[in-house]
Order: structure tokens, then sequence, then C-alpha cells
């Protein structure tokens, strides 16, 4: 059988406040900020990435924060959640932390067997906190804010909300190597990426809904992992193969990427493992400093000009 593409890299999302979405991020949901960079398209935007404590793909959240962003409206041809593992017994721990901060949240509820809860995020995105099995074979990190053992320890999936989804199942299982799991009410469910990397893409079909309209708290793009330049090539061609048109690839200084939009019109990449998120900064300063790519940094007096500044704490390692 043809090698599958190994999981999720990194989820992208569209915020307002860059300060209510860092807040949110690291001192509710316990992430790590790892980079605080610019949009490499649009460098007057903050880019702010939030992981694992190391950053590693398959745990990246990342955002663009555009201050004065609308909200935008929940619709197909969207990613509509994104769904986070945590180790089977800490589910309460959770359900009591967002009761004592005073976050409203839904369940606990079952899907597919597994036990989670959903909230939003400050922009309405909605987030899936969820039991899962797998989660219990990761050892969690320490923080000042959750500790190790209830630590979040990489996404569990996403849902894909579509129109018409018949095409997009023959791209995941025909070409990127999906497995298809079962299906439960209106969702179907398929399984991405071997153990570890394991991971889920639930797909929601509704034929009577309208595209949802790009804005704060809707998912940008969904990058997909690859190990290398090389295999990223094989996959572009592939992709290529499969009547779709990538875009030649792109230097994000911690990944390399290629696009294309899937037909259900959601936006894919793929990204490399390499280079990482230290090739500018250590493990102990991940995220303390604003970094840009080589190319930007004559323009660093502007770009700081225009970005509002951002209050953000040291790391605190814990034992
Ligand atoms: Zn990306």
């Amino acid at each position: 059988m043809e090698k599958a593409i190994s999981g999720i890299h990194h989820i992208t999302v569209l915020a307002s406040d860059p300060q209510a979405n860092y807040d949110f991020y690291t001192q509710i949901i316990g992430m790590r900020f790892i980079k605080k960079t610019v949009n490499f398209d649009s460098p007057d935007v903050y880019h702010l990435y939030y992981g694992d404590e190391k950053g590693t793909p398959g745990t990246i959240l990342t955002f663009f924060p555009f201050p004065d962003a609308r909200r935008g409206k929940r619709g197909t041809g969207e990613i509509t959640t994104i769904s986070f593992s945590i180790p089977t017994n800490s589910l309460n721990f959770w359900i009591e932390r967002f009761a004592e901060l005073a976050i409203d949240f839904d369940g606990p509820s079952k899907k597919f067997g597994y036990d989670y809860i959903s909230l939003l995020d400050p922009d309405g995105m909605k987030i899936e906190i969820i039991a899962d099995p797998a989660a219990d074979k990761f050892i969690g990190w320490n923080n000042e804010v959750i500790p190790a053992a209830h630590a979040i320890r990489k996404f569990f999936g996403i849902t894909f909300y579509l129109n018409n989804s018949l095409q997009t199942e023959e791209l995941i299982t025909g070409v990127m190597g999906t497995q298809f799991i079962g299906s439960e009410g209106k969702t179907k469910r398929y399984s991405l990426g071997a153990q570890a990397e394991e991971v889920f893409i639930d797909i929601v079909e509704d034929r009577n809904v309208q595209r949802g309209i790009s804005g704060a708290g809707t998912v940008h793009h969904i990058a997909w992992r690859t190990s290398d330049d090389a295999e990223q090539n094989n996959w572009r061609n592939k992709i290529i193969e499969s009547g779709l048109y990538p875009t030649e690839m792109v230097d994000r200084n911690y990944f390399h990427s290629i696009y294309f939009r899937e037909p259900g019109g959601i936006l894919f990449e793929i990204a490399t493992d390499e280079p990482g998120f230290m090739i500018d900064e250590s493990f102990e300063s991940l995220g303390t400093e604003l970094k840009l790519p080589s190319w930007h940094e004559p323009k660093r007096k502007l770009i700081e000009q225009i970005l509002i500044p951002l209050k953000t704490k040291p790391f605190i390692k814990q034992n």
C-alpha cells in the first residue's frame, strides 16, 4: 500500500485580539507559546504559535490575530471544530477547572465511544477536549497552569463541514491514505497516521447549508505532516496527479510548505518537520522575542510600530 500522510503538522486559525488569544491558549488551555512572529505574507499581522513545550508537529495551533477582525460565519467548506487529546482520567480535572473559572462548556458527551467536553475560544472557535486512551502513552509537560498529568497531549483531530463530501473523501482515502473507521449519526470518521501520530478526520455533510464566511474564530487552513523536502515533493506529485493544483514550495522558516485547496473548499498545506522551531531560539527562550525571517528583518522597526504590544509571561519549567 502507498504510504499515508503521517498526521497533522499544525492548524492555523483567524482571531481578533492577540492578547485575549494569548491569555486563553496559555493561561486557560495551558499550551506553551512557542513562537511570536508575523504572517510572512502580510507582516503587519502577528503569527502566534502554541504547542507542547517543544513545538512538536501534531500539537501546534497557530493564529493570525487581526485586532479589528469581524467574526466569521460558520458554514460548509470549513473546519468547524479542533479537538485535543487528554489522558482518559483527566476529563474531570478540566470540567472542574472550567467550572471554577466560570467558562461555559458543553458536556460531557460521548462520540464514537470517547467522552469529551466542548467550548468556544474568545473568538467563538469551537474546541473539544477528548479523553483519549492514545494520550495516556504520551508524557505531559508541567507548567504553572496545568499539571503534567492532565495537560493536553496532542491534536485528537478535526471536523470538516462540507456541502458535498464525496470528492474530499476520495482525496483523503485515495491519495492521502486515511482509513474509514465508521459512521455515527451524520458524522463519518476517518483515521490518519500510525499509532502515536493517529488523528481523526470527522466529516459532516450538509447539502442545505451555505458556505462559511472567513473571519475571526474560523480555521484558515490545516497543515498535514511530512518529514522532509523529498517526501513533500512526492506528495506534491501525487496531488498534481489527482488533478489538484499545489503551489510551489514556500519557505516558512520553521518548515517548508505547499498549499492547495481540496475539492470541498478547505485550504490544505503539507509542511515538513524540518527545520523546526529551535532554529532561531533555544528551548528555554521559545516565544520570548519577536522573530522575523531574514527577508523581513530590514523592516523590523516599522513592523514593531504597527503590531500592538503583546504581554507574554516567561516560560517556567516545573519539575
Ligand atoms: Zn500553515
